[in-house]
């Protein structure tokens, strides 16, 4: 897989599948992408760590990667979820085939946002979930 920021100045090369695809829909994630809800692929943060230029660290745990020319958004990391890092499906060139498995943090989304799937709907951060699939 290969992602690219706004500007494409910043681009990353993704040579494993993700470990899984999820929405989350955080007020922290909704503020950092701009949009209504995000969507993640979880990657092995060693595939990509040495892409990536130096982060930002906003909340506790948490790391943030934006292109440093357009700050378009690149990738995040929490501390809950070690060895993963969660790139935005918007800046992945293969997102049509990067189908989403789960929605983490169901509980804050926007309540007229309606997303017409089956998927498990974790009301906080699925952390167990996406852990699991990160094994
Ligand atoms: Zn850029
Ligand atoms: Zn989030």
């Amino acid at each position: 897989m290969t992602a690219r920021c706004y500007c494409g100045a910043s681009r990353l090369t993704l040579d494993k599948p993700p470990f899984t695809v999820a929405y989350c829909h955080c007020s922290d994630c909704r503020r950092w992408t701009g949009a209504p809800v995000a969507a993640f692929a979880a990657v092995d943060r060693a595939d990509v760590s040495d892409q990536l230029p130096a982060p930002y660290r906003g909340a506790p745990g948490v790391e943030r990667w934006t292109c440093p020319t357009c700050h378009g958004p690149l990738a995040a990391a929490f501390a809950y979820l070690p060895d993963q890092v969660y790139v935005p499906l918007g800046i992945i060139d293969q997102a049509d085939r990067l189908l989403p498995e789960m929605h983490s943090h169901a509980g804050s989304a926007l309540p007229w946002l309606h997303i017409a799937d089956d998927l498990p709907r974790a009301q906080a951060s699925a952390r167990d979930d996406l852990n699991r699939a990160a094994t």
